[in-house]
């Protein structure tokens, strides 16, 4: 990570000047220190700095986040914002360019480096395909489309999603995974003729806009083609992977008259595509009412799952490093499904959030956890914590607050051994709201935690203004911390971090001794994953803690009793 090129945008030159001295001695190049937008974007064009730091008040026309916008758009370099105070409107501008990472001035030096190695770390991963992102492809597919209204010309939309890739994930596991996205986006890239835009959606999915078409027919030919490019073996380190691809396509100007009309109606028609098995490309029409039929009913499966009493709370131990011992468990919900069998949260929490329901859906979760850590902690099992996860949208509730106050006094429990886990996307989200629920939780006694932490904007200063209690340190750099030098790097300086603001670190997804060795030798305060064990029903869990089961700190082994062996079911 060192020896990397960094351009500073900065209007006030002290600053400037000061901020280069300490990546310099941090062991960054600096290839400029520039004070306008317009200067910055000739810099990042001439330069091709690895990453920009950017003020966002600046001199000149263009602010700093409309730089930034430009600089990552057309040269895919990662922007992280410097900025004294942002009032709400500023933030969610920042928020909404997804930035590699923010940064409250003044700051300090190792601050600085934590959020620059998180965001060359994220950058890799990201910006693994080097194609440019959604906002992107909804400002050309817009100037395009302005373009076709005077020639009256014909534009398919393509959404593409690599089939099963989930599968690849979990059998070969992610990097492989990602590996595969990266190959995929290159075959794309280079392989298709006439095609304008290339740009990735979401982790496995693609959209692709063509111009210069006669009709549908030359759709569908490109559509076959690009079936085929996807089709042909892939080889990954040692593996040969094979991928298909769902292809969704919607034509302007029959299927929509704007940007988002037609990605939309390309989705659908591409949800389609998944439904017929995959390695298929479906047009969108309106027998494509076929997908939103059974969309349909899967809502309303949904709808009657709370009423008919489908979900379960999972329970995951959270251990304390120092004694070994099981200080708590994070509620972790399950969806029962009668036909389809257990439905994991990834899948049903985004359509819950969708349709309204997760406000529901969260109280019930909450609830229960309440309930049951209260139940454990009067049958001697011990004082134990139980965090429950907040959701954005949940937030979005106007009593979420009330409610939450309303449980404890209901359930009993103590509002000191509730943590509430919330996101850092979440944070940066609103930011008033979220500040108001914070100072009530706190001054209930209830502990706030940062999850995934890593994963989202980076924006380790920003914790200084929101008082967490703990921070989650996301599984993904936990995953071979023992062997990989970055994520070690990484990990080693958030845990630090947290510390000096007075954090605790919890290490989420430890799946081996040494990954725990690790986390010991380094001052974690406590882990949760598959090494101590899976997130088990309420019985298996209740055995669990009867057991005793912990480990010795210095060898850090599990030591387990008979029965907990038998507690997973996952
Ligand atoms: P999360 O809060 O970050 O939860 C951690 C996820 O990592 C859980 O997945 C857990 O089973 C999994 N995990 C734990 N240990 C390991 C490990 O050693 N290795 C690996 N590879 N994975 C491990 P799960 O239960 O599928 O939950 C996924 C996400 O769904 C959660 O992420 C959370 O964001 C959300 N979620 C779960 N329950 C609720 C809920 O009641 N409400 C809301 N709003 N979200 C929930
Ligand atoms: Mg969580
Ligand atoms: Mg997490």
């Amino acid at each position: 990570m060192l020896n990397k090129k960094i351009l500073i945008v900065e209007d006030e030159s002290i600053i400037a000047e000061d901020i280069a001295d300490s990546l310099i001695a941090l062991g960054y190049r600096v290839t400029a220190i520039v004070y306008s937008g317009e200067e910055a974007l000739q810099s990042a064009a001439e330069e091709r700095p690895d990453l920009v730091l950017m003020d966002v008040n600046l001199q000149g026309e263009i602010d700093g986040i409309t730089t930034g916008e430009n600089i990552r758009s057309r040269f895919q370099i990662p922007v992280i914002y410097l900025t004294a105070y942002a009032d709400d409107h500023t933030l969610r501008r920042v928020n909404s360019t997804k930035p590699f990472g923010y940064i409250v001035k003044p700051f300090e030096e190792k601050n600085l480096h934590t959020t620059i190695q998180l965001a060359l770390h994220r950058h890799q991963y990201d910006c693994l395909t080097n194609l440019p992102n959604r906002s992107f492809l909804r400002e050309k597919l817009s100037e395009i489309l302005n373009h076709q209204k005077e020639f009256r010309g014909v534009v398919p939309v393509l959404t593409l999603s690599l089939d099963k890739i989930s599968r690849i994930n979990s059998t070969l596991g992610h990097d492989i995974g990602d590996s595969v996205i990266c190959s995929i986006a290159q075959r794309l890239t280079n392989g298709i003729e006439n095609m304008n835009i290339v740009a990735r959606l979401e982790a496995a999915e693609f959209a692709i806009i063509i111009e210069l078409v006669a009709g549908k027919q030359d759709a569908i030919n490109i559509a076959q083609s690009i079936l085929e490019i996807v089709a042909q073996v892939i080889i990954v380190e040692s593996f040969e992977v094979y991928v298909t691809a769902s292809i969704g396509i919607s034509l302007y100007p029959l299927d929509g008259s704007d940007a988002d009309e037609l990605l939309k109606n390309a989705y659908t028609a591409m949800y389609h595509a998944q439904e017929k098995n995959g390695n298929n490309c479906q047009f969108y029409a309106s027998n494509v009412a076929n997908y939103s039929m059974n969309r349909l009913s899967q809502e309303v499966c949904l709808r009657n799952a709370l009423k008919r009493s489908e979900f379960e709370v999972y329970y995951e131990p959270k251990v304390e490093i120092k004694t070994g011992k099981i200080v708590g468990a994070e509620a972790l919900v399950r969806w029962n499904h009668p036909k389809k069998g257990q439905i994991s949260p990834g899948e049903f929490i985004p359509m819950a959030e969708e349709m309204g329901l997760i406000g529901s859906l969260g109280e019930w979760v909450l609830e229960t956890a309440c309930r049951q850590t209260k139940a454990w902690q009067n049958e001697g099992l011990g004082q134990l914590r139980v965090a429950v996860n907040v959701s954005a949208r949940q937030f979005e509730q106007k009593n979420l607050t009330e409610r939450v106050s309303e449980i404890l006094i209901e359930t009993g429990l103590d509002p000191k051994y509730l943590e509430l886990e919330l996101t850092e996307s979440l944070v940066l989200q609103d930011e008033t709201a979220v500040f108001q629920a914070f100072s009530v939780w706190q001054s209930m006694g209830i502990r706030v935690a940062i999850d995934d932490f890593g994963t989202g904007y980076a924006s380790l200063s920003y914790s200084k203004r929101f008082p967490f209690d703990v921070l989650k340190i996301d599984k993904s750099f936990i995953r071979n911390i023992a062997d990989d030098r970055q994520n070690a790097a990484i990990t080693v300086a958030i845990i630090q971090m947290a510390h000096s603001m007075n954090m605790r670190v919890v290490a989420e997804g430890v799946e081996d001794e040494r990954e725990l060795a690790f986390l010991c030798e380094h001052d974690c305060d406590e882990i949760q994953g598959y090494f101590f064990s899976r997130a088990l029903p309420k019985a298996d869990f209740e055995a669990l803690l009867k057991s005793g089961k912990h480990w010795l700190y210095s060898i850090a082994q599990p030591i387990a009793q008979p029965q907990s062996e038998t507690g997973s079911r996952q």
